[in-house]
């Protein structure tokens, strides 16, 4: 009898080892499957990544070839356009509007269209803050009713460079950044055909 029951609770210890042994198996299986949903996961996530990276690479480095090309680059980056050049405007001198307006929050970072010189950064009348850079061919470039001017006379700017502020100084009704564009110091041209002939349409 006793031998029976040795035999018998061995059996079930057996059987109970190989139900252990199969449950193992299953978690492990379990567990393989979980791990490769989770590689398959994070493989996704990285190559995701990768390509993002890679866009904003690329981005980086089209900006980097713009900026070495001193190609020109919009004054702001969120505006709406007002005022074009050309329009009848009674209070400048001149009788017209002599620049392009783009309409944005006051204190908007204001970028350098162009790289060059800064030739003139002060109040100027009707312009209000006005900064001049002078570009290498002789072009000046007017950024006018400013809150603030973040650059000085004689400093050089890059394309892209924060040079100063929207505002609403001297002689405008709302915050917006008055660009001008003179070729050889001259008289303005049209900012929206001269930022077109460079490469940005605003
Ligand atoms: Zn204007």
């Amino acid at each position: 009898m006793s031998g029976t029951t040795v035999a018998s609770s061995g059996d079930l210890l057996t059987e109970r080892n190989r139900a252990v042994s199969r449950d193992s198996q299953r978690d492990a299986l379990e567990d393989a499957t979980v791990d490769e949903a989770q590689l398959q996961q994070t493989e996704a996530m990285a190559e995701r990544r990768a390509t993002a990276m890679s866009a904003l690479g690329q981005a980086a480095q089209a900006e980097a070839q713009r900026v070495a090309a001193n190609a020109w680059v919009l004054p702001v980056a969120s505006y709406r356009l007002t005022n074009r050049f050309g329009q009848a405007e009674s209070y400048y001198a001149s009788g017209y509007h002599t620049g392009l307006d783009f309409a944005a929050p006051s204190g908007t970072t204001i970028k350098a269209v162009a790289g060059g010189r800064v030739t003139q950064a002060g109040y100027n009348g009707s312009y209000g803050n006005k900064t001049v850079i002078t570009l290498d061919d002789g072009t000046e470039m007017w950024y006018a009713h400013q809150s603030s001017i973040a650059v000085s006379v004689g400093d050089t700017v890059a394309a892209g460079d924060v040079i100063g502020y929207v505002g609403s100084t001297g002689n405008s009704t709302g915050p917006h950044l008055h660009l001008e564009v003179r070729p050889g110091a001259g008289d303005p041209v049209d900012p929206y055909a001269a930022l077109q002939q460079n490469g940005v349409t605003p």
